[in-house]
């Protein structure tokens, strides 16, 4: 008999052995996806100087306080200048200068005219709209100050944070490396879609699960394919998969079946158990191992169970081995529509839609809890946790929820 350690302990014990793998320097351009390894401070304000917010004219404002759209007032235009350029010339009273979008603004400038509130003539400009000082002006730093933290450590790259760094003129940018994981789908029974099915046949869903969890969580998926169920080819294909990749996992093969190897390949190629049972439903044959920098998650076959478990163990487990944070999903607490039966003496993680009513978060399973029932996944919004020692519940208990998207609503 395996020992079976409670949900929270096997979390524990993966989330504080998993740490981030070395860190390595990119390029912007390649950086997206990865995991700042430290916060970054910016060297410069944002914008580095004060400048115009609009094509027009840069000018000062207490010259246009009399300005209607019936009484407009003739300034003198002494220069041009573009964005990228830099004024030779300071305005005076009575003066302005022709602006660019981006343009520095000039010396004695406060504000600066939409070009459509002007009309040019020659050298000189009728201004048919007042303008409140500091209108239409971007101040220099008012995006960023030099010296701000524009990037914290465990923050994830994606396009506006990568922008942020090029405005600020950082061109590198220190990340962590990211973990490859070896994917391993065990049994006789599986092909795959697209080929003809047979009698005793199913399709290999879980290949398709994991590669894609894997991608969601960040990480970088490496296929071993279909393993049939001998105990030879399944550590040949370990080996082959840990001298290439940081994580393994591995779908069925688990169990107690005659022809389940997965632990015994382990014990064979030295690896040393985590756990090998978890007291839960799905999920109950998980099995994590380590073997020196290595580690692999053996989850069950069924569908469910292999999408509950990367859910709650492995998902977690890779955020955090790649610096991210936060590396979990967030749980909050609901209520049952309808008492809910909690019949086994594990916890069982109850796949649930969530709805609003009034502040509470109320909670209705899918029909059918097995483990198989790949439905119940896509029905979900997050798993409601029950613990083992609960009987029914009742839907004045409040339970907590582990979310499986992102939610706008709680
Ligand atoms: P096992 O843990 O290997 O005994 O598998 C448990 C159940 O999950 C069996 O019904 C298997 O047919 C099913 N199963 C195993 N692997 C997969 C897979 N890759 N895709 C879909 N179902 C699977
Ligand atoms: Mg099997």
């Amino acid at each position: 008999m395996r020992e079976m350690i409670a949900p929270r302990e096997a979390q524990s014990i993966l989330f504080d052995i998993a740490q981030p793998r070395e860190t390595l320097v990119l390029p912007l351009h390649s950086a997206l996806g990865y995991v700042a390894s430290e916060d970054v401070r910016s060297v410069h304000d944002i914008p580095p100087f004060t400048n115009s917010a609009m094509d027009g004219f840069a000018v000062f404002s207490s010259d246009l306080s009399e300005v209607t759209e019936n009484k407009p007032k003739r300034l003198k235009v002494i220069e041009t200048v573009a964005a990228g350029g830099v004024p030779s010339r300071s305005i005076q009273p009575g003066s302005c200068i022709e602006i660019m979008t981006g343009a520095l603004l000039p010396r004695g400038a406060d504000s600066v005219v939409m070009v459509e509130n002007t009309k040019k003539e020659n050298d000189e400009v009728l201004v048919f709209r007042k303008v409140l000082p500091g209108a239409n002006v971007r101040a220099q730093g008012e995006d960023v100050s030099k010296g701000d933290v524009i990037l914290e450590k465990g923050s994830l790259l994606d396009s506006a944070r990568i922008g942020l760094l090029a405005a600020t003129g950082t061109p590198k940018i220190s990340v962590y490396a990211k973990v490859k994981v070896g994917i391993v789908i065990t049994g006789n029974e599986l092909i795959l879609p697209g080929s003809q099915l047979m009698p005793g046949k199913i399709f290999n869903s879980n290949g398709f699960i994991l590669f894609s969890m894997v991608r969601e969580a960040g990480a970088i998926p490496v296929e071993f394919g279909i393993v049939s169920d001998e105990r030879e080819k399944l550590i040949e294909v370990v080996r082959e998969a840990r001298s290439s990749c940081d994580v393994l996992i591995s779908s069925g093969g688990v169990s107690a079946g005659k022809f389940d190897f997965v632990e015994e390949v382990l014990e064979k190629d030295d690896w040393e158990f985590l756990f090998s049972s978890i007291q839960q439903k799905p999920g109950k044959p998980m099995v994590a191992a380590r073997r020196m920098s290595k580690f692999f998650f053996g989850l069950p076959g069924n569908p469910v169970s292999v999408m509950v478990c990367f859910e709650l163990y492995v998902r977690p487990f890779l955020r955090k081995k790649m610096g991210i944070s936060p590396f979990t999903r967030k749980w909050v607490k609901g209520n049952f529509a309808a008492p809910y039966l909690h019949k086994s003496s594990r916890t069982e993680w109850v796949r649930v839609k969530l709805h609003t009513e009034g502040r509470r978060v109320i909670l209705t399973p899918f029909h059918y809890q097995g483990s198989g029932i790949i439905r119940s996944m896509v029905y979900a919004d997050g798993l409601a946790e029950i613990p083992a020692s609960t009987g029914t519940v009742s839907p004045k208990d409040e339970v907590n929820v582990y979310l499986l998207k992102e939610m706008q609503t709680f």
